[in-house]
């Protein structure tokens, strides 16, 4: 409840950002709130715990870069290390790497090869759900590892564009739907 209010309260809309027709979801407003940052993280870290609260996941991994920003503090919560994705040529030593269409152009996500043992399951968290793309090349990457994409944990979907059929079966919780 604490975390759906500072969504609803701390989440600007920008329009025509960062071209015309987008209206971007900027969440530094909530960053920047103590309370509010802390009550979105404890959300987003119960999608690691089972009902008895028992931590269910060996890793989290956050996306470049609104997800380096909550991942990093829900793995701390969850006492499991934090696998940074980045876009490609950013990361130092050997990667696997994925290719996603995006409306004009191709990105490319990457992960370190040992960023993830072969059967560790991860939970995936990002900032905002659009088409989804993002959120399944890091599930594709997460298996070139050998790990399983147990869950994902997302502050905002944006339900009028088909990110969760995208994904497929991953159980995805989304703390608000706009
Ligand atoms: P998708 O791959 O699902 O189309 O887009 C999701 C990615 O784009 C996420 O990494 C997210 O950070 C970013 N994104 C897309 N739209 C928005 C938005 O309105 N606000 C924010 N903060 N990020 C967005």
């Amino acid at each position: 409840a604490a975390a759906r209010e500072a969504l609803a309260r701390l989440v600007l809309d920008v329009p025509d950002f960062p071209e015309p027709g987008i209206l971007f979801k900027d969440i530094t407003p909530l960053l920047g709130d103590p309370a509010g940052f802390a009550a979105v993280i404890a959300a987003l870290a119960d999608v690691g715990r089972d009902g008895d609260g028992t931590v269910v996941v060996d890793k989290v991994v956050g996306m470049e870069a609104r997800g380096f920003i909550l991942a990093a503090p829900v793995a701390l919560a969850l006492g499991v290390g934090f696998v940074p994705v980045r876009k490609v040529g950013r990361l130092p030593r050997a990667t696997h790497a994925v290719s996603y269409a995006l409306e004009y152009a191709v990105a490319t996500l990457e992960v370190h090869q040992d960023g993830i043992a072969p059967g560790e399951r991860v939970l995936l968290v990002d900032d905002v759900l659009a088409t989804g793309g993002t959120l399944q090349a890091t599930v594709d990457l997460v298996e070139a590892c050998g790990g399983t994409a147990t869950a994902a944990a997302m502050l905002m979907e944006l339900s009028f564009l088909p990110g969760r059929q995208a994904i497929g079966d991953l159980p995805l919780t989304a703390l608000m739907t706009v």
